[in-house]
Parts: structure tokens; C-alpha cells; sequence
């Protein structure tokens, strides 16, 4: 019999509308299959994400060095880079200006509550922020190993560029290491196509417990500013990523949505860029993104580019100083967008860190920063959504970076 395999997109989406209904039926059964969701799904899940969150290092420690290797030489790394970067803080800053449109049109629309009577703020205790030179100093590791032990992926995008440019310089003498990292990163993208077949899988389980365990806050008290964030993202998406889709890179947005679908749907799930990556390269490479600058573009965009987390950022900001009866000026405004486009820069790709990293808008801003405890609760809501969207400004990137440096992408 001739079996025709349903592809991985289709797959995905399947297994996400199954978790969905499934979700809301134990959902349904009260705290019984709320806790059979969190006890035998979730784990599934699980055990995915850390299959994926196993092989994030050596991706995108070998994908950067090889990417690199591939360009042939360092004037070629310099221009994809600075176009890289550009078009990083370009998109990320107007992330923020439309999450602060809508989050003030709420807010001026009376759709933003005082909650804090209902909820109390006092659950959430933010991590001390260091200040800006100590977080640039931590980015150079004093020791390599410890940066891939602890998965510091701002470190290891600096090992990788010193060693990608530091093999290219070595020439003739620094052969053997190249062939070592091509004949790693071949084996590690075996790895990947495999754990990548598993995802549906990892989908369906984290689709069925989230929808389970906080589908009555979605349509509680706080869709409104769920609803809020969730607009930004859709409105930038269509916006800025099918602009850039059709007028850098000549490519019809719908074509360009189709083949990111997966890596969207990955990240929706999985709530980290990071882990998305595989998928994210798998997609780029659909949309004919060419492949060293791929290799270079998405684990540096999985690690600080992240527009979703902008929006958010700015939107929750705006969000908690209403329920903090404060009223932010135009001056402030300007604040959130420059401390909500570092702050983003400064998020690493894995679930929830989007929040942390608000404890720093917030505090700038001199705005309770306890008052994240009015959304701690949702913000897996609200990190499906902003992952979604990091991981598509990345693949966006690479094809509109690809076809900068001339090469003439599928339309
Ligand atoms: N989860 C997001 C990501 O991995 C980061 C965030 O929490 O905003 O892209």
C-alpha cells in the first residue's frame, strides 16, 4: 500500500488542536483531570523540551562556527552581521512602539483594572538587577566549560565568534579543527532531525496541561491584557514580518507563514526560542534562506532578538502601572522602549525569562516591581504568544538577510 506521510507542520498542528480539546476536557473534570494533565501529560512534554534543551549548546556552538567557516572570510561575517543586528533593534524597537499603542489604547479605554485588591501582589520576588556594565562584563566567560555547563548562550555565541574567526584566520594550520566542527555539526543535525520528529508529541502533551490548568484564567479577569499582548503580536507579525517577507526578500507573506508554520507552532508550545532552533532551521531552510547565514542569523536571534518579549514587556509595564494608579508620561514612554528593547536583548530563549528580565523595565521606571505577582499566574499565556513571535522575527531575518547579501530566495 502506498502510504503518503502527513508532513510535520500538518502533524503539528493536528497534535496542537487535540491537545486543546483534550486539554479542556480534563479541564472540564475539575481537579482530577487537572492533576492527570500535570501528572502523565506534562511529563511527556518534558522529557521533549530537555531533549531539545540537551542539544541547544553544541547547536549553536557548532551552527555558529560552522556558519562562520562557510562565509570564508571575516569581511563577509562583519556586513552579515551589522545587517543582522540592524535589522534585530530596527524590528524590536518598533515591537515596542506598537505594544505601547495598544497597551495605552486599553488603558485609555478603561479595559486595564485595578486587580491589585483581587490578587494581591505580593507572590513574586524579582532577582536583583545588576546594572548594564556587569551585564555586558558577564557576557566574556572567564572559563568556556562553564558557560556550556550552565547553557549561558550569550557566552556562547562569544565562544563561537572568537573560535569561527580565530579557525578561519589559522588557514592551512587550523584545517583539522575545521573538519571537526563540520563533522560535529553533520551528527548534531541528525540528533536534531530526530528529536524535531518527536515534537507533535511534545505539542499535544503541553497544548492538553496549559489548556487544562489555566484555561479559566484565559477567560478570567485578566484576558483583557492577555488580549492586549496577543494584538501587538498578531499586528507585528502581519505587519512588519510580511512586510519584510514581501519588500526585502520578495516573498509572498502566506508562503512565508506556511513554511514558518512549525517553528511557530514549536515555539508556541514550548515557550523557548532556544529549543526551537532546530525547527527554526528547518523552516528557514524551507523558505530557501541561505544556509551559512541561517547557521549565523537564528541561534544569534534565538538569543537576543525577541520582539515578543518587547511587546510584552511594554505591555505588561503599562498594565502594571495602571493597577499601580501611576500614569506614565511621554518622557517614561521613551524610557519603556529603550529598557524594553535591551531588556529583550538581554532575555535568554528559554520559557518565562521574558518576565525576569521586566523586573528591570519596571524598576527603571520606579513602578512596584511586586506587582508582577498580578501576572505571574498567565505568564505562560502570554510566552506562547511572545515565543511565537521571537522565533518568527529570527527566521524573518535570515531571509531577508540572505537576500541582502544576494541571494536570490524562492518566491
Ligand atoms: N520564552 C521566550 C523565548 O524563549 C523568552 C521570554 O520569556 O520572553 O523566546
Amino acid at each position: 500500500m502506498n502510504k503518503k506521510k502527513v508532513s510535520l507542520p500538518l502533524q503539528i498542528g493536528i497534535a496542537l488542536v487535540l491537545g486543546i480539546l483534550v486539554g479542556f476536557a480534563c479541564g472540564a473534570m475539575g481537579d482530577t483531570g487537572k492533576s492527570f494533565t500535570a501528572a502523565y501529560l506534562k511529563p511527556f512534554g518534558d522529557i521533549f523540551v530537555n531533549l531539545l534543551k540537551f542539544i541547544v549548546v553544541p547547536v549553536v556552538l557548532l551552527s555558529m562556527i560552522d556558519g562562520i567557516l562557510s562565509m570564508g572570510d571575516m569581511k563577509k561575517v562583519g556586513s552579515v552581521g551589522i545587517k543582522t543586528v540592524g535589522y534585530f533593534l530596527v524590528t524590536t524597537a518598533i515591537a515596542c512602539i506598537i505594544g505601547l499603542v495598544f497597551a495605552n489604547i486599553f488603558a485609555g479605554a478603561g479595559f486595564f483594572p485595578d486587580l491589585s485588591q483581587e490578587l494581591g501582589a505580593a507572590e513574586y520576588t524579582p532577582k536583583e538587577f545588576k546594572g548594564f556594565m556587569s551585564v555586558l562584563v558577564d557576557i566574556f566567560p572567564s572559563n568556556m566549560w562553564s558557560s556550556f555547563v550552565n547553557a549561558n548562550m550569550l557566552q556562547v555565541i562569544v565562544v563561537s565568534l572568537f573560535f569561527g574567526g580565530s579557525i578561519m584566520v589559522a588557514g592551512e594550520r587550523g584545517k583539522l579543527c575545521r573538519d571537526i566542527v563540520s563533522s560535529f555539526y553533520a551528527v548534531i543535525e541528525k540528533l536534531m532531525e530526530f528529536v524535531i520528529s518527536l515534537s507533535p508529541i511534545g505539542v499535544f502533551t503541553y497544548m492538553a496541561w496549559v489548556t487544562a490548568t489555566q484555561g479559566a484564567e484565559i477567560l478570567g479577569s485578566l484576558a483583557l491584557v492577555i488580549g492586549c499582548a496577543y494584538l501587538g503580536y498578531i499586528v507585528h507579525a502581519v505587519v512588519v514580518y510580511s512586510l519584510s517577507a514581501q519588500v526585502f526578500a520578495g516573498m509572498n507573506p502566506i508562503k512565508f507563514f506556511k513554511s514558518a508554520f512549525a517553528a511557530m507552532m514549536f515555539a508556541f508550545t514550548s515557550t523557548s526560542s532556544a529549543a526551537t532552533l532546530p525547527v527554526s532551521k528547518e523552516c528557514a531552510r524551507e523558505l530557501g534562506a541561505k544556509d551559512d547565514i541561517a547557521a549565523f542569523v537564528l541561534p544569534l536571534g534565538s538569543t537576543i532578538n525577541m520582539d515578543g518579549t518587547a511587546i510584552y514587556q511594554c505591555v505588561a509595564t503599562v498594565f502594571i502601572a495602571s493597577c499601580a494608579n501611576i500614569h506614565l508620561t511621554i518622557g517614561q514612554m521613551v524610557i519603556v522602549v529603550v529598557t524594553a528593547t535591551l531588556a529583550s536583548i538581554g532575555t535568554a530563549g528559554v520559557s518565562g525569562a521574558g518576565m525576569i528580565m521586566l523586573a528591570m523595565v519596571l524598576e527603571t521606571l520606579g513602578i512596584p516591581v511586586a506587582y508582577i505577582g498580578l501576572i505571574v499566574a498567565v505568564d505562560r499565556i502570554f510566552d506562547m504568544g511572545r515565543t511565537c513571535l521571537n522565533v518568527t522575527g529570527d527566521i524573518a531575518c535570515s531571509l531577508c538577510v540572505s537576500k541582502w547579501e544576494g541571494k536570490k530566495v524562492r518566491s
